[in-house]
């Protein structure tokens, strides 16, 4: 036996499945220099147009003046560093838990969070849309593992009457791919009456949602006792990079014991933790980021529901275009970049078969007259499309 791995690729190929890497040679931005073209992008999830911003770029060169570069060591040796330490008490704070814990990705923040907290004999219960950092912890965890329904608290119900040990219910907060939020109000309460604790992974809530940045829950008003486990990564709306776990001091000091993707790798450049407390500062801070956000997302909605483009039930920044078909989805993403427009298509596996989606996101660095010359590009790509392919327009 050996490895056919041209065999595999041409089978991806043949799928329209096959992936290819956009070079990126300018910051994060509106319009964005890529494979040698400006284009006008609507595909990072920059929501709140911080990765670029002058102030959190000089946290970091100061940062990086004051601290080096490398974090040198895990944060159990010589690693954790004064800006890691303040940039956890400022997160504590931020989300109103007694302690927040600094990861350097959002997918290692979730394999450690469940893993550390569920094994053989328990049981892990996950929306069947969840993040794949999610899944994929889940089945490492070695718990007894099952999908419900998306965003179903009955589905859920029927799964924790069968659920034994502990038992971890696990979502999404702002579905990455749909832009829909977790029904958590519902869902933390069927967890609660059956004694599950709650872990939600936040990374698109933070900065778009609630009054003062603070993501579903804040959006929802809930607290530790519904949501016991709050995960969100800096590499969104922050700006930077890094992921956190909040919650209560027991939760936190077990996943400093226990947690194998926090205990065996090096802490994160201690400038990027000074970067993160800046734009944290001003995701906190700073609400017409929030405002225009929601305007250009309203603006987005109406015009593409005149267009006939089916959308999304979702009231975040990310707003899927559903297409079905994977070679109509990459079609219509190639008329859009021939018009100078850069929407990433989505295809299975990341999101379920027949589903494949344009996936736009905005973003607060975007202008009014952005999201109309997306719009006019849409109505006239999107017409092209049907032309060609001869269905209904
Ligand atoms: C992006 C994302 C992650 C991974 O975070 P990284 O910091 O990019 O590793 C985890 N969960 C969700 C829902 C995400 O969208």
């Amino acid at each position: 036996m050996t490895f056919d791995l041209s065999a595999r690729l041409a089978e991806r190929r043949a799928a329209h499945l096959y992936r290819q890497r956009p070079l990126l040679e300018s910051p994060q931005g509106p319009l964005a220099q890529v494979d040698g073209r400006e284009l006008l992008a609507f595909c990072s999830n920059d929501y709140l147009g911080l990765a670029n911003h002058p102030e959190v770029i000089r946290a970091l060169q100061d940062g990086a003046a004051r601290w080096g570069v490398g974090g040198g060591a895990s944060h159990l040796v010589i690693g954790h560093s004064g800006p890691h330490h303040e940039l956890e008490r400022a997160l504590a704070e931020f989300t109103g838990r007694p302690r927040a814990l600094l990861f350097s990705t959002g997918y290692m923040a979730n394999l450690a969070a469940v893993t550390a907290l569920v094994g053989q004999g328990d049981t892990v219960l996950e929306d069947r849309i969840n993040h794949a950092s999610l899944l994929d912890a889940g089945l490492l965890s070695g718990a007894r593992f099952s999908r419900y329904l998306h965003n179903d608290a009955e589905s859920l119900g029927k799964r924790l009457e069968k659920a034994s040990g502990n038992t971890l219910v696990v979502t999404d907060g702002v579905f990455s791919m749909d832009g829909d939020l977790a029904d958590l109000p519902a869902l933390c309460a069927t967890a609660r009456s059956k004694g599950a604790w709650v872990m939600v992974d936040d990374a698109h809530g933070f900065g778009p949602l609630g009054a003062g940045g603070g993501g579903i829950v804040e959006h929802f008003g809930l607290g530790s006792d519904d949501v016991q486990v709050l995960v969100g990564t800096l590499g969104k709306a922050f700006g930077t990079a890094g992921a956190f776990v909040a919650g209560s001091e027991e939760l936190i000091e077990t996943l400093i014991q226990f947690a194998r993707p926090y205990i065996y790798t090096t802490s994160q450049p201690p400038a990027v933790a000074c970067a993160t407390l800046k734009s944290l500062e001003l995701l906190r801070g700073e609400r017409w980021r929030r405002e225009h956000l929601e305007r250009l997302i309203a603006q987005f909605r109406d015009g593409a529901a005149r267009i006939g483009l089916q959308l999304m039930d979702s009231p975040t920044p990310i707003q899927p275009i559903l297409i079905g078909d994977s070679a109509r989805a990459l079609r219509l993403s190639s008329l859009l970049r021939e018009r100078g427009l850069l929407v990433g298509a989505i295809r299975p596996p990341t999101v379920p078969a027949g589903s494949a989606r344009l996936r736009v996101t905005l973003s607060a660095a975007h202008s009014e007259a952005q999201v109309d010359r997306l719009l006019d590009a849409l109505a006239n790509a999107w017409h092209q499309l049907n032309t060609e392919t001869g269905a209904d327009a």
